[in-house]
């Protein structure tokens, strides 16, 4: 058996010397290395930045879907999407594991990926079902995890789709119960979706009573969804594309003062500066969504005269697992709302 790098830089075939992540194509043969465990995969959830994309491109055509997202993986042997640069993660069974793997994982776990589908070796033999409303696709296939990917049991008391659902967007909750501080002004914005109903929660939380939270949703539906589980203080719907818009509507909600924090879940571009124009100077963007440019933000910042921290969003942060699941655990209305839309 061939020994394996625990990056997986074995796997990549070009360019030469990058990472499985960065690289456009990586090796998908399912004969594994030494350390590597391999995958029997029964569901993606595919980043919502990228599905909305290849969803948009197929103009909503299932059969589409299916070809664009087939034609991914046969390119570049993972799900990495060529316009978002965007993955997302999977669930499966453990297969095989090689000798010099290290960790607690047997044949037979059923787990949940946590590092991203654009680094992860993968094969689609066959594609059951598209479920367009959560991003999630059932498949026959397999995929490689490597020794420093990291993963989530399934939990028991949860359906498996509702806990892909989650564990998909883990960082986000966990990154907003890191920054939230009580007392602190807080503006979410796309909080009326999956990682912004859970950034909400979280950031109530922290923010305590003395706290504002603000909820932006993308629609009435979205930001209602939001109010109707008392996750925040404001609500309010708006295009976050609309950066002047923005700034009038959380200025006049905190008397001028604007925001702590704010925490970009939406999966659209340019919003980056709806985002920074929220918030105060010397407090902190969240750049949770994907669709976020770097340079917008970084330009755009600098262009209005903004000292604000920016943080890239990391998908992971310590505890990001537990840390979502638990969400879930401590609010059964937020979980009740999951399970409709997400089960
Ligand atoms: P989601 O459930 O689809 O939520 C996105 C939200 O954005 C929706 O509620 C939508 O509102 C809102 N939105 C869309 N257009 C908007 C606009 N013009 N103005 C204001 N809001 C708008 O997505 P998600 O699963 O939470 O993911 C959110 C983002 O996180 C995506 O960009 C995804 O790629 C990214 N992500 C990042 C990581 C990471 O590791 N950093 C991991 C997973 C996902 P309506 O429903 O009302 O339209």
């Amino acid at each position: 058996m061939k020994k394996g790098c625990p990056y997986g830089t074995h796997r990549v075939i070009s360019p030469k010397g990058v990472l499985p992540q960065p690289a456009d194509v990586i090796d998908n043969t399912m004969e594994i290395y030494d350390n590597e465990v391999l995958i029997d995969v029964q569901t993606l959830n595919v980043d919502s930045a990228s599905f909305t994309q290849i969803e948009r491109q197929a103009e909503g055509n299932v059969e589409e879907i299916k070809k664009i997202m087939k034609g991914i993986v046969a390119k570049a042997g993972k799900h990495k999407n060529p316009v978002t640069g965007s993955g997302g993660m999977l669930i499966g069974t453990v297969k095989e594991i090689g000798p010099a793997y290290v960790g607690d994982l047997k044949v037979g776990d059923k787990i949940a990926t946590l590092v991203s589908l654009s680094l992860t070796p993968l094969v689609i033999d066959e594609i059951f079902e598209v479920r367009p409303d959560i991003d999630q696709v059932d498949i026959k296939g397999q995929a490689i995890l490597f020794q420093s990917g990291i993963y989530a049991k399934l939990p028991s008391d949860m359906p498996e789709t509702l806990a892909l659902s989650v564990l998909d967007v883990a960082g986000a909750p966990a990154q907003a119960a890191k920054l939230v501080k009580p007392g602190d002004t807080v503006v979410v914005i796309g909080g009326g979706g999956k990682s912004g109903l859970l950034c909400l929660y979280e950031a109530k939380k922290r923010a305590g009573v003395t706290g504002k939270v603000i909820c932006v949703g993308g629609s009435e539906k979205s930001t209602d969804r939001a109010r109707k589980l008392n996750l925040a203080d404001e609500y309010f719907a708006a295009d976050a594309t609309d950066a002047v818009g923005m700034y009038n509507k959380i200025s006049e909600l905190t008397g001028g003062q604007l925001a702590d924090i704010v925490i970009n879940c939406v999966n659209i571009e340019n919003t980056e500066m709806a985002s920074i124009l929220a918030c105060k100077d010397g407090g902190t963007v969240y750049f949770f969504s994907m669709a976020t440019s770097f340079t917008k933000a970084a330009l755009g910042a600098e262009g209005v005269g903004k000292d604000v921290n920016m943080i890239v969003g990391n998908g992971y942060t310590k505890g990001h697992a537990e840390i979502s699941l638990q969400v879930l655990r401590e609010s059964p209305a937020l979980k009740e709302l999951f399970l409709e839309m997400y089960a």
